[in-house]
This record gives C-alpha cells, structure tokens and sequence, in this order.
C-alpha cells in the first residue's frame, strides 16, 4: 500500500502548479499502459461493491475517494514516475449503493450465467452466446433479470417461442434477479484469476449457501 500512496504523493509534488489540472488530465499521462486490468472495488466497510478498470481505480485514487489495498504486482510508468498497479480498492467514505438499479446489460447476463449456454451446459466466448427470454417475449415475456439467460445460437434456435417446459429444454439454472448475490457471484467470477481479491469475496455464509 505504501509505495502507491507514496508515489501519488511524489506526482502531486511534481505536477504542482500545472493548469488545468484535473484528475483525467493526471491520468492521461501515464497512458502508456493499457490500465485495463481489473480492479476490485471495496466499500469504506470492505463488502466489494464493483469491478473498474485500473485507469479509473488510479483516477479515484487521484482524486482521494478510494485508497490502495492490494497491488497485482505491474508497475505502470508514466513520464517521471513508476506506479504499482492497484488490483483492489477501497473507498474512503461508505456509500449507499441502490443494487436494484444495477444495469440490466447482455454483459451482466451473460457474467452472471458464467458464458454458458443455460440449456446444453456449454461454455462458450461471449460472441457465440445470445440471450433467451425464458418466457418468450413474442408471449409477454419480459427482459429482466429473471426472465434471461445466456443461451447458445444453436439452443436459441431449437427453443424459438416456446417455453422450456413445451421445447423439452431443462434449465441448468433458474434465472435469478439481481442481488448483492449475484452481485458477488460476478465479481467472483471476473476475479477468478485473481489471488488477491479471493479474502475479499468468500465470505463463509456465501460459502456455506453454495
Ligand atoms: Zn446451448
């Protein structure tokens, strides 16, 4: 934790007296990166809240609103100084996040179900799934939370406009809404490869209800 929030320091004394100088302008600068990477993001209590990319991470940092704490061991370079790469966060104040808001997204979907297809298992990259109104939408089906799953081209085409139950299809999974759950349940699976966000989203009753 210390070398990021030394090095921050380090840039503010350095770019003193630039203008304008706002955060994306601190940002750009060490653009030669990608800053892609994921970060994890904590609340002020540390009940991971979101997933962003390093780019914004170092931008919150920037600004004060969140602090260092985990690295994943990459060095970001910019002009005059060298970073450590955050790959978890944590906000400085608590926030109250309205979870029933979370976008409904093809992505969020399709995280949640894990890119599997929900009627043949497989697994497949996120351009070779579609979406699937459970209840079809042709029938008063409704694009929610519940109501979708990934589904496979070659499912989606057997299943048409007929419920699981008329095309003989099983579910792998019922569909579930949106909840700090499932909310979980994605930022595990984006940070599957990621040792340093594991302590942060097992939590023994999450495990104990899987
Ligand atoms: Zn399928």
């Amino acid at each position: 934790m210390v070398p990021v929030i030394a090095a921050c320091e380090r840039w503010e004394r350095e770019t003193r007296g630039w203008r304008p100088f706002d955060t994306s302008d601190r940002a750009r600068v060490i653009s030669g990166n990608s800053m892609n990477g994921r970060v994890l993001v904590l609340n002020a209590s540390y009940e991971p809240i979101n997933v962003c990319n390093e780019r914004r991470a170092i931008v919150m940092i920037f600004k004060g609103v969140a602090r260092v704490e985990e690295h994943n061991g990459h060095v970001l370079h910019a002009a005059k100084m060298s970073i450590h790469a955050p790959s978890v966060i944590r906000l400085t104040e608590y926030i109250h996040i309205p979870f029933k808001n979370r976008s409904l997204s093809r992505k969020n979907i399709l995280l949640r179900d894990h890119s599997t297809c929900q009627y043949c298992g497989k697994q497949l990259p996120p351009s070779e799934l579609t979406l699937d109104h459970v209840h079809p939408r042709s029938r008063g089906g409704e694009s929610t939370w519940d109501n979708l799953v990934a589904c496979c081209k070659r499912c989606n085409h057997r299943k048409g406009s007929r419920t699981p139950e008329e095309a003989k299809m099983h579910l792998v999974r019922r569909p579930r809404g949106f909840s700090h759950h499932v909310n979980r349940q994605i930022m595990r699976y984006l940070g599957r490869a990621d040792e340093t966000w594991r302590k942060y989203l097992y939590y023994e009753s999450d495990d104990a209800a899987n």
